[in-house]
């Protein structure tokens, strides 16, 4: 049995609560949380981590993100949502190799890794064939993040997201085969196109099909200007197809009476800020002040770093900017940040599917925790934990990354062949992308 003991740090458990334990210890055995408090005495054979002085926190959960696009990275900063389709998802998604699916899911991972995220929805639209899927999953265990493996559909030749087909069929073997375990380290849940891009029929039949393997669905709606165009949330609530299964992509284009549909629902949000912020076509909003309003308490995603950065920090940043800037007229009291970093931990790992088994320091729960020096020089002295991480943590400040109960980051070094990953990327940049 693998023991970790995380000693002497400032403890911010996300329990409901917001428990803060001043200087305390998190006791990790067999891979899940198995005691939180002071002075808590290391079994034989423990190994222990000295966080003395530092913040202690739940793994992040990245809660949707395209992560073989990684090789890709900031090749986006000028597109439109139209630019992303025609030039990314069109001709290099359809060049993409099972070795360059690997590629780019391993470096994302281990970004995702090194910048805190210990849980990541690999949003994998990219199942060219099944050698695709292998390739994905083999990346994610061998980078020893925790991954909910959301299953896409191929890229073809000259398109986009094709329109009215059904799901592939091959997602009954990965199901089989390869993730049919929901306590494993990377589960399994369906991409899927849903009805914005789909149609109801075929969406009917992707989330049937779902529903019998027992996977949790999610799905781009109500993405910027499709919120208005389309009837995507309307359509599957008027159908009854609409649960806490099926986490819904942005919303940010919905009005707010489907946003009262998926809280009726319990349908959870996964919000993307800082490219829909940021890239046209995407809405120029974020819907964190309604979804709140609606009673939806959403996560967060990086969705595609050839736009956004690769940690959630920067995302927890752009949420509370775009709280603050949906009431022009400042007459509501700031986002708390607490709130905030719920959103990246205990929220998040409902939006993922995951609940109950991350996002907090709570027994019971996977061993998966951060810990961020608080001596960093951009950064002492910290008094409010959760104000601190929000407004201005980054990923150097992430000293130790442990997940499921394994050290992967330690003294501020991800434990991994990072120049590999890298070089493998580097070379995958170089196959798909044509004259630019
Ligand atoms: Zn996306």
């Amino acid at each position: 049995v693998d023991i970790v003991l995380v000693r002497g740090g400032r403890v911010l458990t996300l329990d409901d609560r917001a428990t803060e334990v001043p200087r305390g210890d998190v006791l990790i055995s067999d891979g899940l949380i198995t005691a939180v408090g002071p002075d808590l005495v290391a079994p034989p054979g423990a190994q222990v981590l000295d966080a003395t002085g530092d913040l202690v926190l739940p793994g992040l959960v990245d809660t949707h993100r395209h992560t073989w696009q990684t090789p890709l990275r900031h090749r986006g900063a000028q597109w439109s949502m139209d630019d992303y389709r025609d030039r990314l998802l069109g001709p290099v998604g359809a060049r993409y190799q099972p070795e360059d699916v690997y590629a780019g899911t391993l470096l994302g991972a281990l970004a995702a890794l090194d910048a805190g995220i210990t849980t990541l929805v690999d949003w994998a639209h990219i199942q060219n064939t099944p050698a695709h899927s292998d390739a994905s999953v083999t990346a994610l265990r061998e980078s020893g993040i925790r991954a909910v493996f959301a299953h896409g559909w191929p890229i073809h030749p000259g398109g986009g997201p094709a329109q009215a087909r059904t799901h592939p069929a091959d997602i009954r073997r990965v199901r089989t085969d390869l993730l049919p375990d929901d306590a494993a380290l990377v589960t399994l849940a369906m991409g899927a196109r849903g009805p914005d891009y789909a149609g109801l029929p075929a969406t009917r039949h992707d989330l049937a099909l779902a529903r019998e393997l027992g996977i949790p669905i999610t799905a781009h709606i109500a993405s910027g200007r499709f919120g208005a165009s389309r009837r995507g949330i309307a359509d599957l609530a008027g159908a009854g197809l609409l649960g806490p299964d099926l986490t819904v992509v942005h919303a940010n284009g919905a009005g707010d009476e489907d946003l009262r549909r998926l809280a009726d629902a319990g349908c959870p949000v996964s919000i993307s800020p800082q490219i829909e912020l940021t890239m046209p076509g995407l809405g120029a909003s974020v819907a964190v002040r309604r979804l709140l309003d609606a009673g939806i308490h959403p996560g967060l995603s990086v969705d595609s770093e050839t736009v956004a950065s690769a940690d959630l920090f920067t995302q927890m940043r752009f949420a509370l900017a775009a709280h603050r800037a949906g009431d022009p007229e400042q007459a509501g009291p700031p986002l708390p940040a607490l709130e905030v970093l719920r959103m990246a931990t205990v929220h998040g790992a409902r939006t993922a599917g995951l609940t109950d088994r991350v996002g907090s320091l709570v027994p019971g729960r996977a061993g998966d925790l951060i810990v961020l020096r608080a001596d960093a020089v951009g950064w002492a002295p910290v008094r409010a934990a959760a104000d601190a991480v929000v407004l201005a943590a980054h990923p150097g400040m992430v000293e130790t990354v442990v997940v499921a109960g394994r050290v992967l980051k330690r003294d501020g070094r991800l434990l991994a062949d990072v120049a590999r990953a890298r070089d493998l990327a580097t070379a995958t940049a170089g196959r798909v992308i044509g004259p630019e």
